[in-house]
């Protein structure tokens, strides 16, 4: 799939996008961690692969410590996958 299916935005020196698994989080990098080499967000690589533990919950209401056991799960991820030239390839 395309990173541009996936909503991405750069904010901060962070790349955040969908999770490519239809999680119901968005995941945030620090990109230069990555080496970002191309234009955001249509020929992006990054190197070497992203393996994402967990990511942002989309549910805000979850982030008020009382929604602990809720916010954990809806954080787990465990994507794994390479953005090369806007391509976002699961692996
Ligand atoms: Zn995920």
């Amino acid at each position: 799939m395309r990173l541009t299916e996936l909503h991405p935005a750069l904010l901060d020196g962070f790349l955040e996008f969908d999770c490519p698994l239809g999680h119901p989080h968005r995941i945030s990098i620090r990109a230069e961690k990555w080496a970002p080499r191309g234009d955001f967000p249509d020929a992006l690589t990054l190197t070497p692969s992203v393996l994402a533990y967990d990511g942002v919950p989309n549910d805000d209401s979850l982030s008020d410590g009382q929604h602990k056991a809720e916010y954990d799960a809806a954080a787990k991820c465990g994507w794994h996958g390479f953005i090369e030239n806007g391509e976002v390839r699961t692996v």
